[in-house]
């Protein structure tokens, strides 16, 4: 499908059934921030809806590809949180169910793309789950949310799961050396991304954030050269700031944990940070691969936690009391 990286088993499997006609009514699209979700919900509409017949991930450019494309194809609804409230509310859910009732206008389908499903308030779930039990022969929901374990058992169960998994960075280098033609950009901002093509995109653009990332990934160098009192006090910053921008603080574990990990497996395989090489294979040196491992183990523990809205400052803390302390990685003051 078009711009859409990585998942080519998952892209495969399903390609071959719309383009069959075996479209289901549900599916639940899943994966972490700025994978792609939206883009491939985006996609699974083009591909039932284009005007040239049944094109994997639709031809992008006949009117219907380009009217879903900016949101404005009238068989295709978005629901989403306005920006000003909580939740997406039961009257939202319900004003798509009258639509979706109806024939569609164009295709052969109606298309709803609900975005994210674990900001449905609890009534807007229950309504939502009406529909997925008894949907419109041409409805096709595509229901996008971060995990899984968000959301009602009874939604998830009635929904064809899509899991998308984070892209492979050699592949995120192409496709950036592809839009920016510039390989030190790609070399640079691919390890930074996650594996996330969204994130990716952002990076390649905004220096600012390029920078503040490279130095999420020296602060963990910093932090095993400090005694524990420096350690709280960075706990302390890091969960304020964590307080208004919860991505951020994901992304700083994420890329320590990615700096463990190259750590721990030495030169067995392609390190994630090739650039922080030489202090990685230091930090294994002085703390030991099953100590670093223990350390990473509890880091995923609390990185997944955070999705489940659990206390940034605590998290940070028990990291900090259990981060291995080497005085040789004290920054000279
Ligand atoms: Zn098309």
């Amino acid at each position: 499908m078009r711009e859409l990286l990585g998942q080519p088993r998952l892209i495969g499997r399903l390609e071959e059934r719309l383009i069959r006609g075996e479209a289901s009514h549900a599916y639940l699209i899943s994966g972490p921030r700025s994978i792609g979700k939206h883009t491939f919900a985006l996609r699974i509409a083009q591909t039932l809806l284009c005007q040239t017949g049944r094109t994997p991930g639709g031809c992008g450019t006949c009117l219907a590809c380009r009217k879903i494309e900016r949101g404005a194809h009238p068989d295709v609804r978005s629901i989403e949180r306005p920006p000003d409230k909580e939740r997406i509310s039961i009257e939202q859910v319900r004003e798509m169910e009258r639509d979706l009732a109806l024939k569609p206008l164009e295709g052969e389908y109606r298309v709803v793309i609900v975005d994210d499903a674990a900001e449905l308030s609890p009534d807007a779930q229950h309504s939502l789950l009406k529909t997925l039990e008894e949907p419109p022969r041409h409805a096709v929901l595509l229901i996008i949310t971060r995990t899984p374990q968000g959301i009602e058992e009874t939604i998830v169960s009635r929904c064809q799961p899509l899991a998308m998994r984070p892209v492979p960075t050699q592949r995120l280098r192409a496709y950036l050396f592809e839009r920016t033609a510039d390989a030190e950009l790609a070399d640079l901002v691919a390890p930074l991304a996650q594996g996330r093509p969204g994130a990716a995109i952002v990076l390649a653009a905004d220096e600012a954030e390029r920078t503040r990332r490279l130095a999420m990934l020296d602060e963990l160098f910093d932090l095993v050269g400090m005694r524990l009192i420096d350690r709280f006090g960075f706990a302390n910053r890091a969960a304020q700031a964590a307080a208004k921008d919860r991505p951020g603080l994901e992304a700083r574990l994420t890329l320590w944990l990615e700096l463990l990990r190259d750590a721990c497996v030495g030169n067995a395989v392609t390190p994630l940070h090739p650039d922080r090489v030489e202090r990685t294979t230091r930090l294994a040196a002085v703390a030991g691969n099953r100590r670093l491992a223990r350390t990473a183990a509890l880091l995923t523990r609390l990185r997944d936690d955070l999705d489940r809205n659990s206390n940034a400052r605590t998290a940070l803390e028990l990291l900090m009391l259990d981060l291995p302390y080497a005085p040789e990685f004290e920054r000279a003051a």
